[in-house]
């Protein structure tokens, strides 16, 4: 893979030294990557589209009316200039950029983006090569069939009818059509297949537990304090070799692993015939011969024997190992058909 990257920001050219994409062209001109930013500004992007030049990545500041210098009239801004450029670089991705991140992402739809340029981003060049890099993989992948997407995924055999199972039906429909010799031209044009996966990737399977599961959802599975997985099997190289998510994106995201094979591992452990309880935690305690001390402690009545995952209502970024019994589901949530339910920590009387 021919690893140069060219991202085309879009941006009107502000002077101001805090703004994010000055930090973004700084960082990238001090990494050692062949990451090519063409920054030109929106009333230049008809020049842009003539030199049929080929993206990666488009970054686009959308409040441009606030940057605007005295007697700059924009041609297009906003949901006009994102349209414009979807229609121009079909099948690139769209990030946006902005000097007031935090206040973004409550209100724009993330339909109208793949992501943010976020604080993290602006820290680490590897992460963008390395994100950049997913996009076009996913790009250039043929997809005719849930094979294709498996390898982007390196889904294991046991997690792939989940997978299957959880595609939403766009991309479903996409992937059967594809392969169908009745496909017109001009089905596949918008959002093209790539987009739509990148976002169900990215906005939904890697980032909500339910087919993978985060350090903290492992570690509860299994019944074990979470500092404790951290420093053993988080580490484990045959436990990771089973189940360690190793697709698309992994590096934009924490270690997460496929629940489907953690559980697999374990069952298929030396001890683990003589070892099988009631449900999966119990049954781990003693397979992986876990100590009195390291089982997971609810954070609600600091007991032992946690066994689900909650967080404080309205907070569900915070979350904890409870008992299911102080925790409730979360009504205010609607769950995702294959993925956890969110639960809350059951409120003091
Ligand atoms: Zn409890």
């Amino acid at each position: 893979m021919n690893e140069n990257i060219n991202i085309l920001c879009v941006d009107d050219i502000a002077e101001d030294k805090s703004n994010s994409r000055f930090k973004l062209v700084n960082l990238i001109s001090r990494s050692n990557h062949d990451i090519d930013i063409n920054i030109r500004h929106p009333n230049d992007l008809e020049e842009v589209f003539n030199e049929a030049k080929v993206f990666d990545l488009v970054i686009i500041d959308y409040f441009l009316e606030k940057h605007a210098k005295n007697g700059t009239k924009f041609k297009h801004k906003g949901n006009a200039l994102i349209g414009l450029l979807r229609e121009q670089f079909t099948g690139t991705p769209i990030y946006l950029i902005s000097a007031d991140m935090p206040k973004c992402k409550g209100f724009i739809p993330s339909d109208n983006f793949e992501n943010y340029v976020t604080d993290e981003w602006l820290a680490d060049s590897e992460l963008i090569k390395s994100e950049v890099l997913s996009h076009r993989e996913i790009k250039e992948q043929t997809i005719n069939n849930y094979d294709d997407l498996h390898s982007l995924l390196q889904t294991p055999e046991g997690s792939k009818e989940f997978i299957e199972k959880a595609l939403p039906n766009q991309i479903r429909r996409k992937i059967s059509k594809s392969s169908s010799p009745y496909l017109s031209d001009n089905y596949d044009l918008n959002p093209k297949i790539n987009i739509l996966l990148s976002r169900w990737i990215t906005h939904e399977l890697l980032l909500y537990p339910g087919i993978l599961y985060n350090s903290l959802h492992t570690a509860t599975l299994l019944g074990i304090d979470h500092d404790h997985f951290n420093q053993t099997l988080a580490n484990d190289t045959d436990f990771n070799n089973a189940a360690i998510y190793k697709g698309v994106f992994k590096d934009s995201f924490e270690k997460l692993w496929w629940k489907d094979a953690i559980i697999e591992y374990l069952y298929s452990q030396p001890n683990a015939e003589d070892n099988m309880l009631g449900t999966i935690y119990e049954s781990a305690l003693k397979i992986l011969k876990i100590s009195d001390e390291n089982i997971a402690i609810c954070h609600k009545c600091l007991e032992k024997g946690a066994n689900t995952i909650a967080h404080i209502t309205d907070y569900p970024e915070k979350e904890y190992s409870v008992h299911y019994s102080c925790s409730v589901q979360d009504t205010s949530s609607l769950p995702i058909p294959y993925f956890d339910p969110q639960r809350v920590l059951l409120e003091d009387k």
